[in-house]
């Protein structure tokens, strides 16, 4: 079954609208109130709709109404921990496990698991085949088992995260509570994958559409990089708070220079950075201390700053996903943001070349299968590399 925005009428569900109060909101956002209906009624679901119409609701009223443990799988800690302090200034018994607790920690969050003092338990995706999570799953059932960011499922997608694949096997392992699939971009292809994965029947799959009016796009035509430049800074002298995405960390560390030498408050992001001066910078965009980061693609999961007024692309993103993933964090407060791509034919260069990296062609894979068997002892298997 699939429900499209604007044609279902609610049914009315007095404890949804306290809890909604409960969590500090007038009125419930388009489709969040049928996902919460769709998770109280035992069914499954996949719930498709763009960034900052409130996903998180949609499973979190439902896990403080139902019996027992809603189980969240999210991608990065970063995520969990935000959401875990939110619900917790809220005074809902929420918490993490990941590979960064303590001993102690652990310790502490079974014995609050085993005397029911867990109502929403977030994890990550790795985490779900530990010893620590399968003795937790002797003591407490999860109701509901979430996955945030599903479309980190889908093996052509933008964000496919292997270990995601192991849900369908921890879903059963659980003995198939109802799931709650929920992403901002899955192509048909990707809920397919979402489907099979997580070997969902018959879900609920709830779509909002990608349309989101306050964010305005434009694609500028660039023949210089100076052309890139004047029409940058255009961009945030007007907008002041926004994300740069450049397709590599050596532009990352060009745009950022060139920024700076403004006296803007920016910070640049990206994967070859240390986890510490990753982290320094993911909070001074949090913080508000930086209002522009200049970032590739590794920027942006779980960065939940509602005030993003624009998103410039200096390069062509890899796919029309992506593009849309990364430009969608702009506005979340629902006020007017832009969305800029400023192309220019030859970046497309970079993007063939990652695209041929991830897909290497016949005479690349004969080349590396004749050095394995050239390397590899017949009686062992063992692979020698000198
Ligand atoms: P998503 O995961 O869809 O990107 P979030 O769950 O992070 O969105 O929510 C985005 C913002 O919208 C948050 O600040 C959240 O508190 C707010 N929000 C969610 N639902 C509502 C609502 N019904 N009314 C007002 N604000 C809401």
């Amino acid at each position: 079954m699939i429900l499209r925005y604007g044609t279902i009428t609610a049914m009315y569900f007095s404890p949804l609208e306290d809890a909604l109060r409960r969590f500090g909101k007038r009125e419930f956002r388009p489709m969040q109130r049928e996902l919460m209906e769709c998770a109280l009624r035992g069914r499954s679901c996949i719930g498709i709709l763009p960034t900052g119409s409130g996903k998180s609701l949609c499973y979190q009223i439902p896990a403080v109404l139902m019996d027992g443990v809603a189980l969240v799988v999210s991608p990065l800690i970063a995520l969990m921990r935000d959401q875990v302090s939110g619900l917790e200034k809220l005074g809902v018994a929420a918490a993490r496990y990941d590979s960064s607790l303590s001993d102690e920690e652990k310790e502490a969050l079974m014995a609050s698991l085993k005397s029911g003092g867990v109502r929403l338990l977030f994890a990550a995706p790795e985490s779900l085949e530990s010893s620590w999570m399968k003795q937790a799953l002797e003591h407490v059932s999860p109701g509901l088992f979430v996955v945030d960011e599903a479309h980190c499922l889908g093996q052509w997608g933008h964000d496919f995260r292997p270990d995601y694949l192991k849900l369908g096997r921890a879903i059963e392992a659980m003995g198939r509570p109802q799931v709650a699939a929920l992403t901002a971009t899955a192509t048909p292809r990707v809920r397919d994958d979402i489907l099979e994965h997580l070997h969902l029947e018959d879900p609920v799959t709830i779509v909002r559409g990608f349309a989101r009016e306050n964010l305005h796009f434009r694609i500028t035509a660039c023949d210089t990089h100076k052309e890139k430049y004047k029409r940058l800074y255009d961009l945030v002298k007007r907008n002041k708070t926004g994300i740069i995405y450049c397709s590599t960390r050596k532009k990352v560390e060009q745009v950022y220079e060139a920024l700076s030498d403004l006296g803007l408050s920016v910070t640049a992001y990206h994967a070859g950075m240390t986890d510490a001066q990753g982290e320094e910078a993911q909070k001074a965009v949090m913080n508000r201390q930086a209002d522009i980061v200049i970032a590739t693609n590794a920027f942006g999961m779980g960065i939940d700053r509602a005030d993003v007024r624009f998103v410039a692309h200096f390069e062509i993103p890899g796919s029309v996903e992506a593009f849309y993933q990364e430009a969608g964090r702009a506005g979340r407060d629902g006020r007017d943001a832009y969305c800029e791509l400023l192309f220019n034919h030859a970046d497309l260069r970079t993007q063939e070349f990652f695209i041929e990296g991830v897909n290497p062609g016949v005479p690349l894979i004969v080349e590396l299968y004749e050095l394995l068997r050239k390397h590899c002892s017949a009686e062992s298997h063992e692979v020698s590399w000198t």
